[in-house]
């Protein structure tokens, strides 16, 4: 194995060590299979249950009417999330759109978006009009209020209780930290969190941005009362496979208004031709959990590989994992930067490029990427970026094999080695 490993610039060093963690991971690793078993058996039976047939990979053009491969899609997605309904369709652009949607079409002027969890993803500062946008919420007299996590990451019940009020309409929970420092919700803490807004306001509807969280837990936040679910398919459902696109999955009404304010009043659901990609959203739908699964592997090991190192990692090597990705904070930029190649030197495609620190627009420094992937920008598939500004943390996920995770990472900490950024020596650890 070590000879495979240093055709593809691995030394003896790095090869020992990582193989030394690997070993120490066996069940962290059984854990993270039975989870994907368990969850490979809830695809599988609400494919079953909604009777896909070889019809259903063919698709329609023009407008797409009576499209079967499209309906039975959204109904398998409703089946795997116990929803009434789901909407997934290759119009949704990314996951953004799918939240922007949701909450476009659910809200009206005058009512009042609420945040429990502290700021939300970036790019949906846009959405609400956080920081000013054509279209955003904020343009259609939709108010935002927020409340922030106490600095031990709990939910600040009274806050939030103080910030219900009548023109309260909807509540959006974000599972995943993201691209922040705040822990990424469980399952469980979630539907604790929706308990407790119900209990106050029965009737407002709780969305809960999904990203990165889908099939890393047996239960997804639409078992815990949440009224909508909403991701992108480049990430964990399209499972490195999906091309494109974006699903809401929750209450008839609220996948109704959603699906009338992505094509048009009238015509809803009925309209939006699936031009033969759906074979793609079926397969990557079926892997997800395996790749899923892959993704969290490279995150535990990458945990474990760099917290070894004396590198602070979030979350540690030893915390349960609610989503797939993983901080590891290196504390100047070289070793950043060393990181994100080697991350890219492991790609199946662009392997060959190096990847250079820009100043990309709606962020306050220099970012540095790293991605090689068959499907542009799929984050689902090995990937790394981090902000040039301190602590200079890389955010690392995806993997759709955890063999390829498992490169990416040693071929990351070659290239830290390489460069002498690495402090002790590896045979010592
Ligand atoms: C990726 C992500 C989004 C936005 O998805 P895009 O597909 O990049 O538009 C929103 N929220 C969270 C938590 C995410 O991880």
């Amino acid at each position: 194995m070590e000879q495979y490993y240093r055709q593809l610039g691995i030394s003896s060093d790095v090869y020992h060590f990582c193989q030394r963690i690997w070993d120490s991971l066996a069940e962290r690793f059984a854990k993270i299979d039975a989870v994907s078993e368990a969850n490979q058996l809830k695809v599988l039976k609400s494919l079953q249950e909604n009777q896909v047939s070889e019809a259903c990979m063919l698709g329609t053009t023009g407008y797409g009417y009576n499209d079967l491969g499209r309906d039975t899609l959204e109904k398998v997605y409703a089946g795997i999330f116990h929803t009434e309904d789901a909407l997934v369709r290759p119009q949704i652009t990314c996951g953004t759109h799918a939240l922007a949607l949701a909450l476009l079409s659910n809200l009206r002027p005058g009512d009042e978006l609420l945040s429990p969890v502290g700021k939300p993803y970036d790019t949906l500062e846009e959405v609400i009009g956080i920081r000013p946008s054509k279209g955003s919420l904020a343009e259609y007299g939709i108010t935002y209020a927020q409340v922030d996590l106490l600095p031990d990451g709990g939910f600040d019940w009274e806050g939030i209780e103080k910030a219900i009020n009548e023109r309260t309409r909807l509540v959006t929970i974000q599972r995943s930290k993201g691209y922040a420092t705040r822990p990424t919700l469980s399952v469980e803490r979630i539907g604790e969190l929706i308990d407790f807004i119900k209990k106050i306001k029965p009737d407002v509807l709780c969305m809960v941005d999904n990203c990165y969280g889908e099939f890393v837990e047996t239960i997804e936040p639409t078992d815990v009362g949440a009224d909508m679910a909403v991701g992108s398919l480049i990430k964990n459902p399209g499972g490195g496979i999906a091309p494109i696109g974006g699903y809401i999955a929750g209450k008839k009404e609220c996948v109704e208004n959603a699906a009338f304010r992505l094509t048009s009043p009238g015509l809803g659901k009925e309209v939006g031709a699936s031009l033969g990609i759906l074979s793609g959203f079926y397969e990557g739908l079926f892997l997800a959990p395996n790749v899923t699964a892959s993704a969290l592997k490279g995150a535990v090991f990458a945990a474990n590989v760099y917290g070894r190192l004396g590198f602070e990692v979030i979350p540690d090597g030893t915390k349960e994992r609610y989503d797939i990705i993983q901080a590891v904070c290196f504390g100047k930029p070289e070793a950043l930067i060393a990181f994100c190649e080697g991350i890219q030197a492991a790609s199946p495609v662009d392997s060959h490029v190096c990847p250079e620190p820009w100043a990309m627009p709606g962020y306050d420094s220099d970012v540095i990427m790293a991605a090689g992937a068959f499907v542009s920008g799929s984050s689902i598939e090995l990937s790394a970026d981090g902000p040039l500004k301190y602590p200079y943390a890389a955010y690392f996920q995806g993997g759709i094999t955890w063999q390829h995770a498992k490169f990416g990472i040693m071929r990351s900490l070659q290239a830290l080695v390489d460069k002498g950024l690495v402090l002790s020596e590896l045979q010592n650890l």
